[in-house]
């Protein structure tokens, strides 16, 4: 059932234990806003703590408070009277899910979750969770000291590709605006958020010579294969490179996660990619959305290049005879210009 933010607020004053959680492959948002709410909560002299079913990406590991974020043990247990799920709809928590048998409070900012059978708070024009987080202090009177600061504005620059993507509002903008005069300092956390060790760089370089255009060059793919992530620590910005093509609309980002599990991640300029992922089994938001799929790596791969491409021609932005095209131009074949 959905709910408002004053309903939302009065749950959490009623509660006393309280587990918080998010997402599996949590990202800046995820991190943040469970921790910012843990933090608040605390303040308030309840019992809260966050649990995670994934392991941190290292440079979102430096928010205040990320070594408390616990995975949970198989067959562990946490007594609590409310679980808290943040930035996703329950059935992406992995086994936080059988830690405690409390209700649920969901809240959330992405259009495809629909669920109607638990309390939801779901603002869609939220450019992150992180944001709503923020209102829901204000609604509650609590305070916002500089460690809540910190993970609210992580949240909500990761978010937004660091108020650079169209879910920028002048809301986003006033909120982090207040968090800088609360003590965040912008440059820190980008340095923070951009920080690569040399592997890094290595697997970046790497990763861009599995590049390929399809459809014409309407959509890019980038894959990261067993062997490539095995050695690299982090994929965060890695789609980032690919998405500012010229005439791409469509990028996608394929991992191999284990053996036979494939992440999905797609970027859009226009497309609705959410609507791409929902095909998958996935979700997220118009322009940035992700799903997983099961099977091989070339499996993974060809199924997501149909479906990318089968629902481009339904929505009219390609052409069937682009579609039947299947020419592959690979970044490894490309050749440079010779010089005049
Ligand atoms: P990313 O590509 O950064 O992992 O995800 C982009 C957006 O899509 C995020 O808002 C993320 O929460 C959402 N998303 C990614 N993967 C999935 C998925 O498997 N299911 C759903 N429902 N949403 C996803
Ligand atoms: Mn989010």
């Amino acid at each position: 059932m959905k709910i408002t933010l004053p309903v939302a607020a009065s749950k959490l004053r009623e509660a006393k234990k309280i587990l918080v959680t998010a997402h599996v492959n949590p990202d800046g948002d995820a991190i943040g806003s469970t921790l910012a709410l843990m933090q608040v909560l605390r303040e308030m002299g309840k019992t809260a703590q966050v649990y995670i079913d994934d392991k941190l990406p290292k440079n979102f590991s430096v928010m205040p408070f990320a070594e408390e974020i616990r995975r949970p043990r198989e067959d562990e247990k946490f007594d609590a009277d409310l679980l808290v799920v943040l930035d996703t709809s329950p059935d992406r928590i992995g086994n936080v899910r059988n830690l405690t048998e409390a209700p649920l409070l969901n809240i959330d900012h992405h259009v495809t979750n629909k669920n109607e059978d638990i309390d939801l708070y779901i603002e869609p024009g939220a450019a992150a969770t992180c944001e709503i987080i923020f209102r829901l202090c204000k609604e509650m009177n609590a305070a916002i000291d500089k460690n809540i600061a910190v993970c609210l504005y992580t949240g909500i620059a990761t978010d937004t590709g660091f108020f650079k993507y169209s879910n920028t509002k002048p809301a986003t903008l006033r909120t982090v605006a207040d968090l800088v005069e609360l003590g965040v300092e912008p440059n820190l956390i980008s340095e923070q958020m951009e920080k690569r060790t040399f592997l890094d760089l290595k697997i970046v370089s790497a990763a861009l010579q599995t590049t390929k255009l399809y459809y014409g060059g309407k959509v890019v793919g980038m894959f990261i294969g067993e062997n490539l992530m095995r050695k690299g620590e982090t994929t965060e910005g890695l789609i980032d490179l690919i998405r500012v093509l010229e005439d791409v609309d469509v990028a996608f980002l394929l991992t191999c996660k284990e053996k036979n599990v494939c992440r999905v991640s797609m970027r859009s300029k226009a497309v609705n990619v959410s609507e791409i992922a929902k095909r998958l089994g996935g979700g997220g938001h118009v322009r940035a959305a992700g799903c997983t799929i099961y099977g091989t790596f070339d499996e993974a791969k060809n199924l997501l290049v149909r479906t990318i491409g089968g629902a481009m021609v339904e929505m009219g932005y390609l052409c069937a005879s682009d579609f039947e095209n299947r020419a592959e131009i690979s970044i490894a074949d490309f050749e440079l210009p010779e010089n005049d």
